[in-house]
């Protein structure tokens, strides 16, 4: 490699598929890192790599980047930028929301219920899962329906002056289903108690204005659009009440401790630029190939059943049962045929165990060992859905001849 340019060798095999023949299709797990999103980074991994809080030419140079970053990320949400608080990925920017505004809100007003819903990530279900066992906090989950759907009227029944805080997750990770969040959001400004989404999975697949959703809080992951991994953000509303989970220095407005990560952080504002500039071709392009997906596994699969809602759902993401078949064979015999998909969401694959967002929607074992999820990207082609349809096809039709095995 001596002699070779690294930036460039970098940008090069920023797209390259993790094999050349391979089909990615698990885009919901994370995304390559998009070439000038490396470029947007490389000069802060260089020769400006000062500290944003150091006073000095290399300190004032990171400090514009950093605040060009947060006026940009701002400006895609229609929010300012004062509002935007870098974290280290979604669940921490999970954590923070969740646990600093409650804390702040029973503080404030002695309010001490949580309102969430059952198909939470565990960022969210597992934090609010402990504030209620070692905090003081009481947990009421809404039901959802077969699709995995808050009914807003259900969250209306329960709201009143001893919510701390509601949490309802833009889209689901596993099943793919959009939550009614504006609506969501109106029940809760008009009874003023604060509202947080987890958009890590919605965010850059659909429009997500914090003034047209109604939200104080949303969570946001870089990995999922094309930036790098281990950064993201919180946006908090101004005058929201909220206490900071990381305590130190006076980052981030004193609501999040320790240096910011420069590079990673202007990474992710291009990342997201870039995809808000292409929404409008790419989101129905990819709709139309994963619309290709989901009709021909319906029709070419047997007993194959959709989960999630068929409408109500992320543009890019198709999640199936397969009824008698075990998930974990199948995705080892698709990656051997050069198509990587997942069981369900990345965290609980392999974990063996059913999943929580299944259980909430009705599906339990055997069927729920049959789940398969494929999540579409920038680089999907026609030629890989046709491809992906063909060997689906053909596996099912193996394992069932061999008599697949479950697991016990
Ligand atoms: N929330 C949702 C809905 C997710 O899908 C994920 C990751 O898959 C997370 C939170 C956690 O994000 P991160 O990997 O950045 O910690």
């Amino acid at each position: 490699m001596q002699g070779k340019d690294p930036v460039a060798a970098l940008q090069a095999r920023a797209f390259m598929k993790p094999s050349p023949s391979s089909v990615y299709l698990d885009h919901s797990a994370t995304t390559p890192v998009w070439p000038e999103v490396m470029a947007a980074m490389q000069p802060y991994f260089g020769e400006m790599y000062g500290n944003p809080s150091s006073l000095h030419a290399s300190g004032r140079k990171a400090y514009a980047g950093l605040q060009d970053a947060r006026q940009r990320i701002a400006r895609c949400l229609g929010a300012s930028a004062s509002e935007i608080i870098f974290t280290s990925g979604g669940t921490e920017s999970d954590n923070a929301a969740l646990r600093g505004i409650a804390w702040a809100r029973r503080n404030d007003t002695g309010a001490r219920r949580l309102v969430s819903s059952p198909v939470e990530h565990h960022a969210v279900l597992h934090t609010l899962e402990d504030m209620a066992e070692s905090q003081g906090f009481a947990l009421d989950l809404l039901p959802v329906n077969a699709a995995g759907r808050v009914h807003p009227p259900d969250l209306e029944s329960v709201l009143d002056e001893d919510v701390a805080l509601v949490s309802v997750m833009s889209a689901n990770n596993e099943i793919g289903t959009v939550q009614p969040v504006a609506a969501l959001g109106a029940l809760c400004q008009a009874r003023g108690v604060p509202f947080h989404t987890d958009a890590v999975q919605a965010l850059c697949k659909m429009p997500m204005r914090v003034d047209e959703l109604g939200v104080d809080a949303l969570s946001a992951s870089a990995h999922k659009f094309h930036g790098p991994k281990g950064v993201g953000f919180l946006y908090l509303r101004t005058g929201t009440p909220f206490r900071p989970l990381l305590l130190g220095g006076g980052h981030e407005g004193r609501r999040r401790a320790g240096t910011e990560n420069v590079p990673l952080i202007c990474g992710m504002a291009a990342a997201m630029d870039r995809n808000l500039a292409e929404a409008a071709a790419e989101w129905p392009r990819q709709r139309a190939l994963r619309d290709r997906l989901m009709a021909g596994v319906l029709a070419g699969v047997e007993g194959a059943y959709l989960t999630g809602d068929p409408r109500q759902r992320l543009p890019h993401h198709a999640s199936f049962i397969l009824p008698g078949l075990e998930a974990e064979a199948f995705l080892i015999a698709l990656d051997m045929a050069g198509i990587l998909a997942s069981s369900g969401s990345a965290c609980t694959s392999g974990a063996q165990q059913p999943s929580h967002v299944l259980s909430a929607v009705g599906i339990a074992p055997p069927d729920s060992y049959g789940a398969l999820r494929f999540s579409l990207g920038r680089g999907t082609a026609a030629a890989d859905i046709e491809y992906a349809l063909a060997q689906l096809q053909r596996i099912a039709a193996q394992l069932r001849a061999a008599g697949a095995p479950r697991a016990a």
